[in-house]
């Protein structure tokens, strides 16, 4: 084969990023099983069941302001203030022709009171309130359900559980909630080189660094996170840890040993003990990405070098185990950006540098690149807010030209 016709082989062999996301989503079934947990606990969790609402809110009418309240039908500029409404403790009785009375905000209203007036625009003369010539009536009410009303989706099923939901569901009475059980993933790191935290490095060793990027990346209360440790480039231990990992957990990811070299094993065990469904993707950095299944576990063997690791994680892995906790996958929000450096790519495989990305005062993005691209090279990836999305067929891109970038 000529060298032009092996560069079209392998590019036919690689999958597009779309394509390979698209196979594990398709590939993927989300968990189902759901524990009940006390409202709290379901922060940061996906809801399993749709909740709904059994009372409306607000459930009565109250005021919006604190002020004076009285039935817009009896209304004369000055009224007797006959009574106070507190929050939480309603004044009782209907208001007659020519009264009001004191109320705060979030007191009922008397039954046939429909108006509230500011405080801030009334004259007080003992019992006796002056409301202005111009006084709007029927305002500052809340009514009844304009909030929720019996019977509305309060949170729908696959909603990651926010602040904020955690706020409607209590205003709602809701004590406890179904959420998805938690997802079991192990890590490991795969190499002869490898050396953990607080050995000696000896000639040839390196520190095991993957192991705390996904330490970090997989931090999120949908997933129950174990650290296998470090796996020799020997494919019989490969093969003996991964078949027992493949038992205890949901989802296995290794980084290393992903690609073609003599000691890279992971795809050849991956084919013995389970089924491959892609091992290459047309990605940089993170060519060698092996997917598939062991059993019931889902399998994800990331390439070694760091960036790689990193960077795969969020454009491949992420949205796959979002998909599989059970909550509603979100594409990241893509930007418009005007490169202020120039940018190196060759055609074939769709890139994601890492860039800096900035808003000017008048709301322009612009995006500088951080620096030297390659794989290994962490000390410019922790400078990146975004990944600069340059498609398999874009080359390289002069200062001034406008590129796609989504935020890390
Ligand atoms: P591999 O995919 O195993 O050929 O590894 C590619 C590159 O990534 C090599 O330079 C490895 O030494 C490096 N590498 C692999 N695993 C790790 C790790 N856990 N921490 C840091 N570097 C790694
Ligand atoms: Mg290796």
């Amino acid at each position: 084969m000529t060298l032009e016709s092996c560069v079209i082989t392998e590019k036919k062999s690689l999958l597009t990023v779309e394509e390979a996301q698209q196979r594990i989503h398709d590939a993927i079934l989300p968990l189902t099983e759901n524990v009940s947990v006390p409202l709290k606990q379901a922060f940061g969790r996906v809801l399993a069941e749709t909740v709904f609402s059994t009372i409306d809110l607000p459930s009565a009418r109250n005021s919006a302001m604190d002020g004076y309240a009285f039935a817009s039908e009896n209304f004369v500029t000055t009224l007797t203030n006959v009574g106070i409404s507190w929050a939480g403790k309603p004044f009782e009785g209907e208001l007659k022709k020519g009264e009001c009375v004191r109320i705060f905000t979030g007191a009922v209203l008397p039954e046939n009171a429909d108006s509230v007036v500011m405080q801030e625009h009334v004259t007080v003369d003992d019992t006796q309130i002056h409301f202005p010539d111009d006084v709007k009536l029927k305002k500052n009410i809340r009514e009844i359900g304009e909030d929720v009303r019996v019977g509305d989706v309060l949170c729908n099923a696959g909603k990651t559980i926010t602040a904020v939901d955690l706020g409607l569901l209590a205003a709602s009475g809701i004590e406890s909630v179904s959420i998805i059980r938690p997802l079991k993933i192990v890590y490991f790191s795969t190499g002869d080189e490898l050396v953990p935290l607080g050995e000696p490095l000896t000639r040839g060793k390196i520190y095991d660094s993957n192991r705390y990027s996904l330490h970090g990346l997989l931090q999120n209360s949908c997933y129950d996170v174990t650290d296998g440790g470090i796996i020799p480039d020997d494919k019989a231990e490969l093969k003996r840890t991964l078949t027992q990992a493949a038992h205890d957990f949901d989802v296995i990811i290794t980084t290393g040993g992903a690609s073609v070299g003599d000691a890279d094993f992971v795809k050849e065990v991956l084919a013995e003990c389970g089924d491959v469904n892609f091992w290459k993707i047309a990605i940089k950095p993170g060519k060698p990405l092996a997917f598939g299944k062991i059993g019931a576990c889902y399998f994800f063997g990331l390439p070694g070098n760091p960036v790689a690791v990193t960077t795969t994680f969020d454009i491949i892995v992420k949205p796959a185990l979002a998909r599989l906790a059970g909550t509603n996958v979100i594409k990241p929000w893509q930007f418009k950006a005007i490169c202020t450096t120039p940018l190196k790519k060759s055609r074939g495989r769709q890139e994601y540098q890492r860039g800096v990305l900035q808003q000017s005062d008048s709301g322009e993005f612009y995006v500088a690149s951080t620096g030297q691209q390659g794989s290994h090279i962490l000390s410019t990836a922790i400078l990146a807010n975004c990944y600069i999305i340059m498609p398999n067929n874009c080359t390289d891109v002069e200062i001034g030209e406008t590129v796609t970038v989504i935020s890390i």
